[in-house]
């Protein structure tokens, strides 16, 4: 098992707990015991049908719909009454059993029940224990766009028992590990090479190199949100590949790709816009691009290059109708770039479409 401690701003620190079978194993009462006074577990039904025997009957239980077109308002209020008819008061916690979007939707809903309770997060996704489970950020989709609405709220605990993973269908580990392929070419680059001898043993659900590269993920990305919690700067940086794969996911058609698959597709256009640019050497981009294909990501994109262009306006992180993308110098290290090229970034959308 590993232990990752993430300190965060007010001096509210957290650990997360990396491990096969912490949670599986023990139960969730077990984990729990003795936190808070009492609590609401929130689940989606897929979990749930999976895991049913975690959810004792005396614990209670909200079981939402899956699917991110689930994180939304509506969600919020059913959670939060739900807490009131499960007793909650301040002292009470909730806890988010699931992937990101139950996740990001529980945490939402623990930040302003009550002007805010405790909330442990169990992740069964392997998006959510490397990219969710650290940074505290909560929220709901609106119709207008992915998460317009949400808080900062740290929570108490992460517990990642990897043997979710077992259960995960494909598509949503390749989702995971296009996040963990971002560390590797923003961070670093031992956790890179890492990555190029052990994809293998990923892709085959080796449980005890996910558990190294979990817990790797996590210091990654806690090291970075402990200096910037509020994304002032540095924290922009885990935000590689996501201008261009928000607009991906977007112009292809939100459920077309996952989350990771359009985030995979994103870094090539990054990549591809970094070597013309001369920032970064051909051979960097194929290794990035390499370990991409290992993992089984999307190559291309059948849209309109302009449509995914105009889209990465709209983006909430382009600020003013500035566009402002994180570059790749080297496998390792990244940089922000302010009002790119125009040309040279339609360029490098252009490269990954077909028509
Ligand atoms: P993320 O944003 O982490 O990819 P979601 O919350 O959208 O996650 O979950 C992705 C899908 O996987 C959902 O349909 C969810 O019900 C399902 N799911 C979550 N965890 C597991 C698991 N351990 N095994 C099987 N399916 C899971
Ligand atoms: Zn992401």
């Amino acid at each position: 098992m590993k232990k990752i401690a993430v300190d965060i701003s007010h001096g509210k620190s957290y650990q997360i707990l990396i491990g096969e079978g912490i949670v599986v194993e023990k139960g969730l009462a077990a984990v729990l015991c003795g936190r808070g006074s009492s609590c609401l577990v929130v689940t989606d039904r897929n979990v749930a049908g999976l895991y049913k025997k975690l959810l004792p009957p005396k614990m209670r239980t909200l079981v939402l719909p899956p699917g991110e077109k689930e994180k939304k308002f509506s969600n919020i209020e059913r959670i939060c009454r739900g807490a009131v008819e499960s007793g909650l008061d301040r002292g009470s916690q909730v806890v988010a059993l699931g992937g990101g979007v139950v996740g990001d939707m529980a945490g939402f809903a623990a930040s302003i029940y009550m002007r805010g309770v405790d909330y442990v997060q169990v992740p069964t996704t392997v998006l959510a224990m490397v990219d969710s489970s650290v940074g505290g950020k909560t929220g709901v989709d609106l119709p207008e766009g992915k998460n317009l609405v949400g808080t900062f709220w740290q929570p108490a605990a992460v517990f990642a028992d990897t043997s979710f993973i077992r259960t995960l269908p494909a598509r949503e580990i390749r989702c995971g590990l296009a996040e963990i392929i971002k560390y590797g070419v923003i961070l670093d680059p031992r956790l890179f090479s890492a990555l190029e001898k052990g994809m293998k043993f990923l892709l085959a659900c080796d449980l005890s190199v996910y558990e190294k590269i979990i817990a790797r993920c996590c210091r990654l990305k806690a090291d970075v949100v402990e200096k910037d919690e509020k994304e002032g700067g540095l924290r922009a940086i885990l935000n590689y590949g996501h201008s261009f794969g928000h607009a991906v996911e977007k112009v292809a058609g939100f459920g077309k790709f996952s989350h990771g698959e359009a985030v995979g597709i994103g870094m090539r256009m990054a990549a591809k816009f970094a070597v013309a640019s001369g920032m970064l050497s051909p051979q960097e981009e194929r290794r990035q691009n390499g370990l991409l294909d290992m993992a089984g990501l999307p190559k291309s994109v059948k849209a309109s290059a302009e449509k995914i262009y105009s889209a990465m306006f709209s983006d909430k992180k382009a600020r003013a109708g500035r566009l402002r993308i994180v570059v790749p110098r080297a496998i390792g290290r990244v940089e922000l770039l302010d009002s790119p090229d125009p040309g040279r970034v339609l360029s490098a959308i252009e490269a990954y479409c077909s028509p």
